[in-house]
């Protein structure tokens, strides 16, 4: 009767991920952009270096 799956509706370790340090200066990056998940791709977040206007995606 009860179901196997957990729900993921709440805070999970998901949406508390920490954005990532830029790899030029180090400074913490701004997350601006999402790019929806397509079929056999990962979801991809665009972050953008609040300091060198460095971009970089991450894959989830
Ligand atoms: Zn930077």
């Amino acid at each position: 009767m009860a179901s196997a799956k957990t729900t993921m509706s709440t805070l999970s370790s998901d949406t508390l991920a920490e954005p990532p340090e830029c790899p030029l200066c180090a400074a913490p990056m701004a997350c601006i952009g999402e790019l929806p998940k397509i079929i056999a791709r990962p979801w991809v977040e665009v972050f953008r270096c609040t300091c060198c206007t460095h971009v970089l995606t991450r894959e989830r």
